[in-house]
């Protein structure tokens, strides 16, 4: 029986792990992958190193620490279910946990476009974060797909770096008022470039671009958290109150998954202050 199961290896995930290690509590991380760093060729705006570097880097590097502390980090495996209450019964593709607390850090579930290139264009010129990378972009021709609020956000993030947007509906009806922008509503049928996005392909257009943004977030509320009764936004993002709780006693959120500003500093902070309260949940009942 572990103490804490923590599912995600990102900077949420190994955050916590690290500050629960040192408070002498059995944890264990679950990350089936990189999660969205992975996707990351260039960060540059994180704390502490003077160079860019790239997001596998900085998961790596984050592993290697969390193990150096003793942190025992199952990479590679992924949570399929999440059953009961304390003490939790967490089912992965290899094995069968118990734990008598669970913190979610999985991450935001990111949306595809299901076109040609976009899997090998990401981080190429395709980014799913305007406060990241709208810098890189500045006064370029940036496309942004989307038709609902998340890309009415997103466009007010990138409306600081370049007038020349053109926003892409993909096929869908655009649902809220983009006065000044172009608004191209047929589907895309294709991402243009190799070694960087050069472009996009519609049905009956080509257009030339610099950069893709990508806000046509479908709701997907997180599946565990649904499942396990725990309340998530309009947005899909987990409901957790100031010490990082879910409405579900023992179960924990910390990350992007929890919504806000989707950034590194901002998840290990939720990682650290989420720890500092599982501790404090837990202790009462170890001592
Ligand atoms: C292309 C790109 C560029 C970015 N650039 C920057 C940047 O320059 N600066 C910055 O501050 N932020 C950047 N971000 C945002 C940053 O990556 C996130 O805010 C941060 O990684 C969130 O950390 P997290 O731990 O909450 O989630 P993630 O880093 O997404 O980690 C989620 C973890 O959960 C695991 N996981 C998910 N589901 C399961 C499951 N079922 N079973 C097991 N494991 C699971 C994943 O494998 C992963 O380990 C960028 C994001 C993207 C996509």
């Amino acid at each position: 029986m572990y103490d804490v199961l923590v599912v995600g290896g990102g900077p949420a995930g190994i955050s916590a792990a690290i500050y629960l290690q040192r408070f002498k509590l059995k944890v264990i991380v679950i990350a089936k992958d990189f999660g969205a760093l992975g996707q990351s060729t260039h960060i540059e705006n994180y704390y502490g190193f003077e160079q860019p570097l790239t997001g596998k880097q900085l998961i790596e590097s984050g592993l290697a620490q969390a193990k150096r502390l003793g942190v025992l980090v199952n990479f590679g495996e992924e949570v399929l279910a999440i059953n009961g209450s304390e003490p939790f019964i967490v089912k992965t593709d290899k094995a069968e946990y118990q734990a008598k607390v669970v913190l979610l850090a999985t991450g935001m579930s990111r949306p595809s476009l299901r076109v040609k290139g976009f899997t090998t264009l990401q981080g190429k010129g395709v980014s799913f974060c305007g406060i990241c990378d709208g810098f890189l972009y500045r006064n370029k021709r940036i496309g942004l797909v989307g038709s609902g609020e998340f890309m009415l956000e997103e466009l007010d993030v990138l409306k600081n770096f370049s007038k020349n947007i053109t926003i892409f509906t993909n096929g869908e009806p655009l649902k809220v008022k983009v006065n000044e922008y172009a608004v191209i509503t047929e589907p895309i049928i294709e991402l243009l470039g190799q070694e960087m996005l050069l472009g996009l392909k519609t049905s009956n257009n080509q257009f030339d671009l610099d950069a893709l943004f990508i806000a046509a977030r479908t709701p997907t509320a997180s599946d565990f958290a649904v499942r396990m009764g725990a309340f998530v936004t309009p947005k899909n993002e987990i409901e957790v109150n100031h010490l990082f709780a879910t409405n579900v006693p023992g179960l924990y959120a910390a990350g992007d998954c929890t919504g806000g500003l989707l950034q590194i500093a901002k998840a290990v902070r939720d990682g650290a202050e989420a720890s500092l309260a599982i501790n404090k949940y837990l202790k009462p009942k170890t001592s």
